[in-house]
């Protein structure tokens, strides 16, 4: 699957809210977010016109798909598995999303964004039940076990982050070891467990049952 690789901090500007793409950076003073700095291009700071609603559900789809860091046509295919799913198809689609395995390294503090938690995957210094996976959209399921491959323990990265990662908290829905730099499962995620910039799911909802 694709993946964006252009400039990042492009996109929070785009959508003029701290999307936490970078990490450490998104916390500092060189964040454009916090320098202020508008929107991106040749017309970004221009004024514009009241959004209309087509405009308002598209950027809070593009917010949410740039905050998981997903292109298009993955971000539908978890759309429609969330409409298949009972109960609010929102809740349902933000449920998939932080469930992915990429995010789930992100959350249990492995990794400082998104980003670098799925290329960290995509080397394949995970395992999930005991078993290599290198598929950073495989969706976790409550019982399952993400552990740091052993031969990757010994690596620098992981060496620091076992004795860094304490001071990153992690959601009520995971559990982490960072003796063994593994987590776990507890359940699925809910609503108020999803700790994100402010997004209107509702809206994302409007945008693809139009079309
Ligand atoms: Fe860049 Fe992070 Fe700031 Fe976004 S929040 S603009 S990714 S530094």
């Amino acid at each position: 699957m694709g993946r964006y690789i252009g400039p990042v901090c492009r996109l929070c500007r785009r959508e003029g809210i701290k999307l936490y793409l970078k990490g450490e950076r998104c916390f500092g003073p060189k964040c454009p977010i916090t320098k202020r700095r508008g929107a991106p291009g040749q017309h970004g700071q221009q004024r514009t016109r009241r959004p209309s609603e087509y405009a308002l559900q598209l950027r809070e789809k593009q917010k949410l798909k740039r905050i998981y860091g997903i292109l298009e046509r993955q971000f539908r295919r978890h759309f429609d598995e969330a409409e298949r799913r009972p109960g609010l198809t929102g809740d349902n689609l933000l449920q998939i999303l932080e469930t992915r395995l990429d995010n789930v390294v992100y959350r249990l503090g492995f990794a400082d964004s998104r980003r670098q938690a799925r290329q960290l995957v995509r080397h394949g210094h995970f395992l999930v039940n005991g078993r290599k996976t290198d598929i950073p959209s495989y969706l976790v399921r409550p019982g399952d076990i993400i552990a740091v491959r052993p031969q990757s323990r010994e690596r620098e990265y992981f060496q620091i982050v076992a004795e860094t990662a304490a001071s990153k908290p992690v959601p009520s829905w995971l559990v982490r070891d960072l003796e063994t730099l593994s987590g776990r499962v507890v359940s699925l995620p809910t609503r108020d467990q999803i700790d994100l910039p402010p997004i209107n799911t509702q809206l994302v909802v409007e945008w693809y049952s139009r079309r």
